[in-house]
C-alpha cells in the first residue's frame, strides 16, 4: 500500500520516487512512501497560498475552536494513533501514548490564540497619540520532522502556526509517516478549511523545494545537526525565517550525595527508553567519583540485563527495535569503535534475539565505562540504547566537560545538595535542564530548545517563543488630528521631552 500527500484537503499521489516504510519490529516493509517532485510540492505551496487570506481574516477565537475539535479527536483516536506510531517507529505502546500527549497539551496552548494574539496597546504614546503591536502571521510556513517522534514534533509546530494565522506545509519523516497523516487528517475533520494544512511526503527534493519556494516564508526543523544547519544556512541566506533544532549529547551528573536507587532507575528510563532515539535520551553518565561510578555501574547492569524488549506493539515492554536495518548497522558500528577505541563494554546488547522477530532491528542495552573525551562514542550522537560513563573528580570538571561538548540539548544532575544543583543550573551551557530530573522536555507553555549545535535560529520551539516565531510584530502609531486645527511642521525629532 502506497501513502498519499494531503494536499488543498485531498489526498493525492505525487512524484514517481518512492521509499519503503518498514515495521522495525519483524523487519517488513508495510507500506510505501511517494516522494514529492517540484510539480507536487508546487501544487501544495499554491493550496496553502490560495488558503492564506481568508484564515488570516479568521478570528483567532473562530481558529481557537477548530482546534478544541482537534484535541477532542486525537484524544478519542488515540488507540489507532498510538498503534501506527509504535508499528512504524518501533517504540512500545505506553511509550507511544506518552508522545501524543506530550503532542496534545501543544494543541491545548494554542487553543488560547486570541489571548496569545492579544497584542500591546500604550493610550497617550505622545500628545493625542495612540500605538499599538500587532502580531500577524507571516503567509505560508513549513515545517519539516524527524522519525523519532511522528506525532509529537509535528504537532509542536502546525497547531501554534495556524492558530497564528499562517498556511502551513509539513514533510514529515519518511521512515514513519503514517501517524503523522493521520492526524492531519483529524484536523481538517475538525473543520480545519482546506489548504491550511498541506502533508507533502518526500526527502532532500521536497526539503529544497520548501527553502527555495519564494511564497514559504518561515522554516521549523527538528531533526539531526548536520542538515539543521544546512536548513538554517540556505534558508537566511534566502531571507527566510528558520528555526532549526538539531542533535544532542546529554550528559547526566551524578554526584556522590545522590539517591543511588532513584538514580538509576530515572537514567534506565532516560537512557533506554524509545531505544535512546530521543534528542532529551541521557547517553553520558558523569560520575564524580570513582566509588559513584563504581557503585551506580554495579546497579545499572542487572537492571540492563533485565531489560524487557519485543515489538513495540505488544504491552509491557521497556523497549522496542531501532527504527530501520540501516540506524541498527550504525548503533552497533559506534558500539564496535567503542571497544576498539579501549572504552569497556560492560554489557553488551548485540547478542539480543527476540523469539520469532528473528529479521526485527533490535539491540539489547549496552553500556560503557572508562569512556573519555576523545573517543566517537563519547564525540557524536549515537542514538541507540547505549550509556556511556565518563569518571571525573569534581562537580566543577563535570561542567567544564559538558560545556566543551559541541551539542548543549539537555542536561541534568542528580543530587541531595541545594548548592550544587544552584550552581549547575547557573553555570551549565545547555538550553534544558534538569534536577533530579532526567528528561526535562519543558512543558507545552515553555518553550523548547538546545543551545550551541542543538540549535540554529534564535527562537525555540512552541510555547511563547513559538508565538513570536510564527508571528512578525507590526508597530501601530496613530494621531487624529481635531477638526480644523492648522498643524506646524515640526522639524526636530519628535519625543515627549
Ligand atoms: P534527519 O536529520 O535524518 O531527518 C530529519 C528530516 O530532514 C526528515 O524529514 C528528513 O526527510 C529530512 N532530511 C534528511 N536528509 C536531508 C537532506 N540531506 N536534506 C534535506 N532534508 C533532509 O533526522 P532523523 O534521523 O529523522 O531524526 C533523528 C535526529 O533528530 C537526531 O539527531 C535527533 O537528536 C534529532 N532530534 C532533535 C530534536 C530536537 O528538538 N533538538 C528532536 C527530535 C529529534
Amino acid at each position: 500500500m502506497s501513502l498519499k500527500h494531503l494536499i488543498g484537503g485531498q489526498l493525492v499521489d505525487g512524484g514517481s520516487r518512492r521509499a519503503p516504510v518498514y515495521n522495525p519490529s519483524t523487519g517488513a516493509v508495510i507500506r510505501e512512501v511517494p516522494l514529492a517532485d517540484a510539480a507536487t510540492l508546487q501544487q501544495a505551496v499554491d493550496a496553502a497560498q490560495a488558503a492564506f487570506p481568508a484564515w488570516r481574516n479568521t478570528p483567532p477565537a473562530k481558529r481557537a475552536q477548530v482546534l478544541f475539535r482537534f484535541k477532542q479527536l486525537l484524544e478519542s483516536n488515540e488507540e489507532r494513533l498510538v498503534q501506527l506510531i509504535s508499528e512504524e517507529h518501533g517504540k512500545t505502546l505506553e511509550d507511544a501514548a506518552g508522545e501524543l500527549r506530550r503532542g496534545i497539551e501543544n494543541v491545548e496552548y494554542a487553543t488560547a490564540a486570541p489571548e496569545l494574539l492579544k497584542g500591546e496597546y500604550n493610550r497617550n504614546a505622545g500628545p493625542s497619540i495612540d500605538t499599538w503591536s500587532d502580531f500577524q502571521p507571516l503567509g505560508v510556513v513549513a515545517g519539516i520532522t524527524p522519525f523519532n517522534f511522528p506525532a509529537m514534533v509535528p504537532l509542536w509546530m502546525y497547531p501554534l502556526a495556524i492558530a497564528c494565522g499562517n498556511t502551513f506545509i509539513l514533510k514529515p519523516s519518511e521512515r514513519d509517516p503514517s501517524s503523522t497523516l493521520a492526524i492531519a487528517q483529524l484536523f481538517e475533520e475538525a473543520g480545519l478549511p482546506k489548504g491550511v494544512l498541506n502533508v507533502v511526503h518526500g526527502d532532500k527534493e521536497a526539503v529544497d523545494g520548501l527553502i527555495d519556494a519564494p511564497e514559504v516564508k518561515a522554516l521549523s526543523f527538528v531533526g539531526s545537526t548536520p542538515i539543521a544547519e544546512y536548513i538554517y544556512a540556505r534558508g537566511t541566506a534566502k531571507g527566510k525565517r528558520v528555526q532549526a533544532l538539531g542533535g544532542a549529547k546529554n550528559h547526566a551528573v551524578v554526584m556522590p550525595d545522590a539517591d543511588l536507587g532513584n538514580t538509576v532507575n530515572a537514567l534506565m528510563g532516560a537512557a533506554y527508553g524509545s531505544c535512546g532515539e530521543r534528542c532529551m535520551a541521557i547517553s553520558v553518565a558523569v560520575c564524580v567519583g570513582d566509588q559513584v561510578a563504581d557503585a551506580l555501574i554495579a546497579r545499572l547492569v542487572p537492571e540492563i540485563e533485565k531489560l524487557k524488549v519485543g515489538p513495540g506493539t505488544q504491552c509491557g515492554l521497556d523497549m522496542g527495535p531501532l527504527v530501520t536495518g540501516a540506524h541498527l548497522d550504525k548503533v552497533t558500528g559506534y558500539v564496535a569503535d567503542g571497544v576498539a577505541a579501549g572504552a569497556k563494554l560492560v554489557v553488551d546488547g548485540r547478542s539480543l534475539k527476540v523469539a520469532d522477530h528473528e529479521e526485527g532491528f533490535f539491540l539489547g542495552g549496552c553500556l560503557f565505562d572508562q569512556v573519555t573525551p576523545e573517543m566517537r562514542i563519547y564525540k557524536e550522537e549515537i542514538f541507540g540504547p547505549v550509556l556511556c560513563v565518563v569518571r571525573v573528580k569534581s562537580l566543577e570538571e563535570g561542567i567544564a566537560l559538558i560545556n566543551a561538548h559541541e551539542y548543549g540539548n539537555g542536561t541534568c544532575i542528580f543530587t541531595r545538595d541545594g548548592e550544587a544543583a544552584r550552581l549547575f543550573g547557573d553555570q551549565i551551557e545547555v538550553g534544558m535542564v534538569g534536577i533530579n530530573v532526567p528528561l526535562p522536555v519543558p512543558v507545552a507553555y515553555h518553550s523548547f530548545g538546545g543551545w550551541k549545535r542543538s540549535l540554529f535560529g534564535d527562537l525555540h520551539a512552541y510555547g511563547p517563543d513559538g508565538v513570536r516565531f510564527y508571528t512578525r510584530r507590526k508597530t501601530i502609531t496613530q494621531r487624529w488630528p481635531q477638526r480644523e486645527t492648522q498643524e506646524a511642521s515640526q522639524f526636530a525629532f519628535p519625543s515627549n521631552g
